[in-house]
Formats: structure tokens, C-alpha cells, sequence
């Protein structure tokens, strides 16, 4: 079984964007893969953060994971901060890794670019990344479209320390290209972001599902209900294909285009089977954060599984980097 690694920021409860475009395939693929996710409190404080919100933005994250449907007896889920090997073999990869290429990522230069100081962390994110996924050898990473870059980055890491300390030691991860769905936010013009403000929660309720989604943007060519609409350049249409059956998608789409229906028609059928799907995520939530122990409990499991493994690759990469074994290993 390929092992598949992947993580998310500490970033709160999740809502539909980050659920749609990694977590609802995070579930599907623990049944399919031997899979390890994390939650990457580390890679968080390379953007500037509030220290005092940290832990309880990781808890809910933990939370939304778990209620969403990851499953700590069949995958690995931890907190990145709580397996140090992390920062080592992140360290050891950094003396392998070209500046030049760091200076080239876009995401570095984005990101760089709206920061009067630049963090040196902010330039070494991507070997943090590769840190994360080669100390359990993972061989599939899903990606994004904006982290292949990255990914290539991770993959000529895993090459040069190969060719300097054990051809074939670490596999180079492939990417694992599934389909997720890109949400926008309820305005259709930017990403689904919290800071911007245009998100429907996990767990909402019914209620504010319906207050959100009755004036989300739809395609503006509609301007009445006589107009036929085009599907394919709408939101409302892309979150139909993450929460309704097949059937009803086809149906959206010939109805629209033809004029079948109104928008607001629309947004109420979707409106009917997204509380179907997510109120018993949310009644999980409910029942987890009713008992904080128990999360705790998964998280500290899941960072001893971690950790067992990546202490197996710590020992082996010291020893073929040459170091003085300490005393007792
Ligand atoms: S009918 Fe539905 S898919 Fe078509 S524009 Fe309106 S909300 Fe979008």
C-alpha cells in the first residue's frame, strides 16, 4: 500500500472551500492508502500569527478533521510541532538544498513581496515541506495546483541528498492528482478565505447555511429568471458538485441552461443536501469538543505513531550523514 503524506494549516474550524478541495479527499483516500496527516502548526508561524490563538486555531482544526471523517485508527493524524523530527531532518535537508532555487518559487516571491522583512523561514518552507514527507518515505502527495512547484522542489531534494548519502534512500514522492474542486467564495470573485469573509463553515447551522447561500454570486449573465445561465462559470454550481448526487448535478446543469429554474430554486436544493451532509459532521464536532481529552488523546496517539516512524528514518540519515552515534543508540 502506498504511503501518502499531506498537511493543512492551523487555521480553525474548516469551512466548505478547504473541506472541498483537500479534506473530503483526505477521507477517501485512508481507505485506499497508508496515509499520514498533519496538522503544520510549524509551517504556520512562517506568516505572521498571534501566538495567543495558536493552540486553540490547531484544536478546532484537529476537531473539524476528525468530525469531517479522518479516522485515527486508520490513518496517522497529528500536530506537526509534536514530532520534533520534523526540524531535523528539516535542518539536514536545508545543507543540500540550492538558495537558487528557494529564490525561484512563486509562492516565496507572492508572498515575499507583501512583507516590508522577509523571514528567512519564508524562504525555507518549501525544504520544511519536503522534510515533512520524506521522514516517512511517502511516495504520494495530493497536491494543489499551486503546490507542484513544490512538489518538483521536494523531488530534487530527495535526488541531491540521494546522490550524496544513498542512491534510492528516499523515494521521490509523485504527486497525486485527484479531483478536488476549487471553491471560490460567496462574493464568486476571490478564493474562499476566512479573513475575507466569504465562508460557509463546516458547521454552520441549517439556518446560517441558507441566510449565506441565498445572495452568494451566481453566473451575473442571469440577470432574470427568463435567462439561461452557463453552470460552468458558476459557484453555485461547483459546491452542487461537492455535496449533491450525480443526478441532481446533471439536473442543475440542463436547468440552468435552459432556464428551468431560478437561481434562488437552485441554491435550495443545495442548500437541503449540504445540511444533509454536514449536520452529522457537525453533531460529531459537538460530541468531540463535549470530551477535549479524547482529541488529545487521538492527537498524542497519532504523534506517537509519527513519531515511531520518523525516528527510524532520523537514526538512518545521521548514520549515512556521517555522524557520531550518541551514547545508548
Ligand atoms: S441556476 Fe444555479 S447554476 Fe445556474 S446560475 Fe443560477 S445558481 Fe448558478
Amino acid at each position: 500500500m502506498a504511503r501518502v503524506f499531506s498537511g493543512i494549516q492551523p487555521s480553525g474550524e474548516l469551512h466548505i472551500g478547504n473541506y472541498l478541495g483537500a479534506v473530503q479527499n483526505w477521507v477517501r483516500l485512508q481507505h485506499e492508502h497508508d496515509c499520514l496527516f498533519s496538522i503544520v502548526d510549524l509551517h504556520a508561524i512562517t506568516q505572521p500569527y498571534d501566538p495567543g490563538t495558536l493552540a486553540s486555531l490547531t484544536a478546532d482544526m484537529a476537531v473539524s478533521l476528525f468530525a469531517a471523517g479522518l479516522d485515527p485508527d486508520k490513518s496517522i493524524i497529528f500536530v506537526q510541532s509534536h514530532v520534533a523530527e520534523h526540524t531535523e531532518l528539516d535542518w539536514l535537508l536545508t545543507t543540500v538544498t540550492p538558495l537558487g532555487e528557494l529564490e525561484r518559487q512563486t509562492q516565496f516571491k507572492d508572498k515575499s513581496q507583501r512583507q516590508e522583512s522577509v523571514p528567512a523561514g519564508l524562504l525555507a518552507y518549501p525544504i520544511l515541506q519536503a522534510a515533512d514527507v520524506l521522514l516517512y518515505k511517502a511516495s504520494l502527495v495530493p497536491v494543489g495546483e499551486d503546490q507542484v512547484q513544490h512538489l518538483e522542489l521536494m523531488r530534487e531534494i530527495a535526488r541531491r541528498w540521494n546522490a550524496r548519502y544513498g542512491e534510492g534512500y528516499f523515494p521521490e514522492p509523485q504527486p497525486l492528482l485527484t479531483k478536488t474542486k476549487r471553491v471560490l467564495g460567496l462574493d464568486g470573485k476571490a478564493k474562499m478565505s476566512k479573513s475575507l469573509g466569504n465562508t460557509i463553515g463546516l458547521f454552520d447551522s441549517p439556518e446560517t447555511i441558507w441566510e449565506k447561500l441565498r445572495p452568494a454570486a451566481t453566473d451575473p449573465a442571469r440577470k432574470t429568471r427568463k435567462d439561461p445561465g452557463n453552470p460552468d462559470i458558476c459557484n453555485i454550481f461547483t459546491i452542487h458538485q461537492g455535496f449533491s448526487p450525480p443526478e441532481t448535478v446533471a439536473e442543475v446543469a440542463h436547468k440552468c441552461r435552459t432556464a428551468g429554474w431560478g437561481c434562488l430554486d437552485c441554491k435550495r436544493v443545495l442548500a437541503d443536501n449540504m445540511i444533509a451532509a454536514l449536520t452529522p459532521m457537525r453533531e460529531r464536532a459537538d460530541a468531540i469538543k463535549r470530551e477535549p481529552a479524547r482529541l488529545l488523546e487521538w492527537l498524542r496517539a497519532g504523534a506517537g505513531r509519527a513519531r515511531a516512524l520518523a525516528g527510524r528514518t532520523i537514526v538512518e540519515v545521521r548514520d549515512r550523514m556521517g555522524f557520531l552515534k550518541a551514547g545508548g543508540d
